[in-house]
């Protein structure tokens, strides 16, 4: 056989054969050096022995005992029972195994076993049984601490350990310590080698957190590498050097209703500066709903057009791109800025194809189609940054030469997520809201008060305000999510507020009819608007100051905080009602920190904290990286630290950075698909 190296199917391992190796690909195993880097999820402690009278249900123990009886059971669909009945000083108990019919070969009365399982007892005849998941022919010397490995059907335990023990024995010496002295030095990392056996096969179990701290840095680190290396290739190439004309802004700024608040400053002059450095600007604007990020963008936009650039603004939604695109319209009336609309129903009209004309371009994903041309694209604003993918981002950013880039959120990340999502971008943060802007009260509303609610809502309207009410359409259940929400606005306009307007607003509609209800809500012509989540982002009424949420626990705790975005935007005190029927300990979790918060960023991190990153993502978010062993929100400090070294390495020696990456970095990153060098 070749030599094996770490990129060796496991196929060729003593003891593998492909069918092993097929229930391997099952568990992301494929390669060797998938192998030796994957690692337990938890141990037994074998030095610790149960004796069989003190066994409690439920836990995880381990009993010392010898073999009294056997009895192999096969059923007629070839499924195994294996009871075994086994003795201590204290008394006996017996043990089963599912499946493993071999057992009953290799098992002979009198024989001495170690093993770990839990006992149950059985509800009907209180009868108790140790359902066995491992075990070991005893030995004095056998080891004290057992690594517990994710299995799949048709792999044992035993048979796992085995294999991935001698890999370690005879292969590890393959891997290479790839990072730099001075950096495990200053980070006090312990080498990796000896990491890797201590994680698996640990003599101890204080000696597992020095060796998956080891672990977790290299990949962070690589990942980091990545990113940063990625960060300075932009940087490096020159970017566009605006001019500002300082008149014209101050202008602008005195044509506005409003004061810029202090966050808003701030971060305008971030953005400023890069705009007029000669670097590329790739920069992620954050800022909670309703904190005014649009006014910065159009603030961008300025400066671009009047430096003889054209400016892009991309939004996730037609309805979101039409907003946008009036409220620019206006603020930009004075400044002779041709404002154009892009969208897939004005492409089909085939109306405006070309963009040449327009100063700014405002549109949804028909922005980046092919065939699109701009003249000299200098300013790129993604909105909403969040329901984007890398790639959309990317295509737009193409229609231009090196534009200054801009991507704005009103997710507020959690300071680790958005290391790991957006670990390439500058950001400026808005950490403010407009003044005059009392914080939403929100309730949790039982069916038995749904009347109540109403009443309210009525006082309301009377008061001349206006009202959202929320239906979760999800598109698992899609067709009978639309019903609801279509017979929920007939039923509010026949039986509930006859006397007033109700209108209806989901994803299904033309866009023509869209268009039509959004002006009709906003100049005040419908009093109650039934919608789906195409209200989720950006939408901007306000004078509407109740929300009702139906189902509010079928939403994750970032989209109820962005639904209720939409009210409170003016001086009005506003008011939320979560109508939900909330039995999971989770979706009560989630209701009642929305009651309690209004601060995205800490509701962000609950969400985080509940639903784990990949679900908070959602799976539009292609650009979270898996990790092997770590985890961004346990580890978030060696993340940190992590970044640190790896950009402060890219900034002392860029060469080294590259050669270390290229040579170790993208495998250590393994099966992450985050941070590729292009
Ligand atoms: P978001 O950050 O969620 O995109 P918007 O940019 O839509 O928020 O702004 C929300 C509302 O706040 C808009 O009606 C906008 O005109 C208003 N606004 C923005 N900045 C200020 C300010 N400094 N003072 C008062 N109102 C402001
Ligand atoms: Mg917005």
């Amino acid at each position: 056989m070749a030599r094996v190296q770490l990129e060796t199917s496991v196929q060729y391992l003593k003891g593998v054969g492909p069918k092993v190796a097929k229930l391997f690909k099952k568990l992301g195993v494929e390669t060797v050096y998938d192998l030796i880097f994957f690692f337990p999820r938890d141990y037994d402690d074998r030095s610790l022995i149960t004796p069989i009278a003190a066994l409690q249900p439920v836990i995880m123990s381990v009993i010392i005992a010898e073999i009294i009886a056997l009895d192999l059971q096969l059923t007629r669909s070839r499924f195994s029972v294996l009871k075994v009945k086994l003795a201590d000083k204290s008394g006996q108990i017996q043990a089963v195994w599912f499946n493993q019919p071999y057992l009953a070969q290799l098992f002979r009365c009198g024989m001495r076993l170690v093993v770990t399982g839990k006992l149950e007892i059985s509800t009907f005849d209180a009868s108790r049984q140790f359902q066995a998941r491992d075990y070991e022919i005893y030995a004095p010397d056998l080891p004290k601490i057992i690594p517990v490995y994710a299995l799949t059907e048709g792999l044992f335990p035993k048979k796992l350990r085995g294999i991935i023990k001698n890999v370690l024995d005879d292969l590890l010496d393959l891997v290479q310590d790839w990072l730099p002295k001075a950096i495990k030095k200053k980070y006090a990392l312990a080498e990796l080698q000896p990491s890797i056996m201590r994680l698996h096969f640990p003599d101890k179990l204080d000696e597992v957190a020095p060796a998956r701290r080891r672990l977790v840095f290299d990949e962070f680190f690589s990942f980091q590498l990545g990113l940063g290396l990625r960060r300075e290739k932009v940087k490096a190439q020159p970017g566009i050097t605006f001019q500002v004309d300082q008149v014209i802004l101050d202008r602008f700024l005195s044509s506005l209703s409003f004061k810029l608040t202090a966050a808003q400053a701030r971060v305008w002059q971030e953005i400023l500066a890069e705009m007029v450095s000669a670097r590329p600007m790739n920069r992620l604007l954050q800022g909670d709903v309703g904190s005014g990020k649009t006014i910065i963008a159009v603030l961008a936009a300025l400066v671009a057009i009047k430096s003889g650039y054209q400016a892009a603004v991309m939004a996730p939604t037609e309805i979101l791109a039409q907003q946008h695109f009036e409220k620019m319209t206006k603020l930009l009336k004075s400044f002779k800025v041709k404002v154009g609309l892009l969208t897939s129903t004005t492409s089909k009209q085939g109306t405006n194809h070309s963009v040449d004309k327009y100063d700014l371009v405002v549109g949804t994903h028909a922005l980046i189609q092919e065939g699109v041309g701009y003249k000299k694209l200098g300013l790129v604003v993604i909105d909403e940054q969040h329901r984007f993918g890398v790639v959309q981002r990317a295509a737009l950013v193409q229609k231009g030469v090196t534009p200054d880039v801009l991507v704005m959120t009103a997710t507020p990340i959690p300071r680790s997520l958005s290391l790991t999502l957006y670990g390439d971008l500058d950001r400026s943060i808005i950490d403010e809201l407009p003044p005059g802007r009392t914080p939403v009260k929100t309730y949790f509303v039982p069916e038995s008060k749904r009347a109540g609610a109403y009443n309210f809502i009525r006082q309301e309207i009377m008061a001349g305000r206006q009202v959202f009410v929320v239906c979760p359409l999800v598109a698992e259940s899609e067709k009978i999510d639309l019903r609801a929400a279509i017979a929920e606005s007939e039923r509010l306009q026949k039986e509930i507020f006859p006397e007033y307007k109700v209108g209806l607003l989901h994803g299904r509609l033309k866009n023509k009819e869209k268009e039509k209800i959004m002006a009709d809500f906003k100049v005040g012509k419908i009093n109650v608007l039934v919608s789906t989540t195409v209200i989720e982002v950006g939408i901007d009424i306000p004078n509407a100051t109740v929300m009702i949420i139906e189902h509010a626990e079928r939403f994750g705790l970032s989209q109820l905080h962005q639904l209720r975005g939409r009210i409170g935007r003016g001086g009005e005190q506003a008011h939320c009602f979560l109508l939900a029927d909330a039995k999971s300990p989770e979706a009560k979790a989630r209701l009642k920190a929305l009651i309690d918060s209004t601060d995205g960023f800490y509701l962000a991190e609950v969400d985080l904290q509940l639903r784990g990153p990949g679900d908070f993502c959602g799976t539009r978010q292609s650009g979270l990286p898996s990790f092997r062993v770590a985890d961004i929100i346990r580890d978030e400090k060696i993340l940190c630290e992590a970044r640190e070294a790896a950009f402060g390495l890219i900034a002392e020696d860029r060469e080294s950075a590259r050669n270390i990456w290229q040579n170790q970095g993208e495998k250590a990153q393994g099966a992450n698909s985050g941070a590729p060098l292009n």
